[in-house]
């Protein structure tokens, strides 16, 4: 890793402090270290040949949620995340992994098979240790169970993953390779919130392409965007993932790859780029065309392939809010149109104050800090 790029972007910080009020770990943690300014000093340093980094250091950057809330708003536009990530990164590279991050990263996550296999037999027995939440969504351990623990939310593994169903293997690349003659070509990538536990809204996202005339390709061979892997540092997983789904997708000849998911559109679009930056010509001529094809359902909706579902019955009584989710609105830009689409479709507005304000589950934040 070359780390003089790293320093000379800490180096415009001047230390005044303003990401301090935006970053929601500050906001918890009130210590220098939880916040934009602390982290990047400790990155500095480190990169810059300090020792004496012990666990208090990896534990720093780990409470990252990589919101880009700082980034948003320093003055002198220090891009903090990236810092942090190139420390996780540099963490893992010197230092490697524990066991279990390891074991679920690179065996787990980076497997096509293993994992789907994995979470269909724990989809069948989540009942026997977990129990409904009652009012909130999600599930509690019956028991208190080792890494889980107590009081920790899970969300549900769906009875059947989206990917599994007969109507979506029918919109396999296999079985869908001739054009329809529709709108236009689209592929969806479903991504793993939404094959294994929201199934729904991949439901709908086929609903919504179906309504504007598309062709629809659900391509089987696409694997995890390698988000959590790159978020904890494991580039190398994430890079042989980025790879798999490039692949999966060239295959379709689709004008269009659509995802619903915020957290995988940012790294098709993004991340794909930074991992295969050092490839060769070839291979980054595949990334430029694959990433400039890649769109948010809710901008592929506002543009190429406008809403015409109208207004629905009974939208008008509604009143609904909307939640930017900081890899759509920061990352991605896109923060007009899912409230364009709100607004076509009929329903009362009521924004929120903070709509921004970060969730809390970004950057693996939640795994160890529940
Ligand atoms: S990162 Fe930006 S906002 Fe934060 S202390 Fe440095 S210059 Fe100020
Ligand atoms: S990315 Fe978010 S959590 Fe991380 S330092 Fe910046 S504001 Fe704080």
């Amino acid at each position: 890793m070359d780390k003089s790029a790293y320093i000379m972007e800490a180096s415009k910080c001047v230390r005044c402090g303003i990401c301090k009020s935006f970053c929601p770990t500050y906001d918890v943690l009130r210590r220098e270290g939880g916040s934009p300014r602390g982290r990047l000093s400790l990155v500095e340093s480190r990169f810059g040949g300090e020792g004496g980094f012990k666990e208090a250091y990896v534990r720093h950057m780990k409470e990252c949620t990589l919101c880009g809330a700082c980034y948003s708003n320093c003055p002198n536009g220090v891009n903090v995340p990236e810092l942090v990530l190139a420390a996780r990164a540099e963490i893992v590279e010197k230092e490697g992994m524990t066991f279990p991050a390891s074991f679920v990263l690179k065996n787990f996550l980076a497997s096509e098979k293993l994992m789907p296999l994995a979470l269909r037999f724990a989809s069948k027995l989540q009942g026997l240790f977990f129990k409904g939440a009652g009012e909130e969504c999600g599930l509690l351990s019956r028991f208190n169970l080792p890494v889980v623990g107590d009081g920790r939310l899970l969300p549900e593994l769906s009875e059947r993953f989206f990917l599994d169903r007969k109507h979506v293997k029918a919109l396999s690349t296999e079985a869908r390779r001739e054009g329809k003659g529709g709108a236009a070509k689209v592929a969806f990538y479903a991504g793993c919130g939404i094959n294994y536990f929201l199934p729904d809204i991949g439901e709908a996202t086929i609903r919504l392409l179906k309504e504007g005339g598309a062709d629809i390709i659900v391509p089987q061979g696409q694997v995890c965007c390698g988000m959590p892997a790159f978020s904890a540092g494991d580039r190398e997983t994430a890079k042989s993932l980025a790879i798999k789904n490039i692949e999966a997708f060239e295959e379709t000849g689709a004008d269009f790859i659509v995802t619903s998911c915020a957290t995988c559109g940012h790294g098709l679009k993004n991340v794909f780029r930074v991992l295969l930056s050092t490839e060769g010509p070839e291979i980054r001529s595949r990334v430029e065309r694959f990433v400039s094809k890649v769109r948010d359902i809710t901008e592929l909706l506002t543009h190429e392939l406008p809403y015409k579902g109208g207004v629905k019955e009974g939208n008008r009584n509604l009143v609904v809010t909307y939640h930017d989710p900081c890899h759509l609105r920061r990352y991605q830009g896109v923060s007009e149109q899912p409230r364009r689409l709100l607004a076509a479709c009929g329903a009362g507005f009521k924004g929120l104050k903070h709509p921004c304000r970060c969730c809390g589950l970004g950057g693996g934040l939640s795994l160890e800090n529940y």
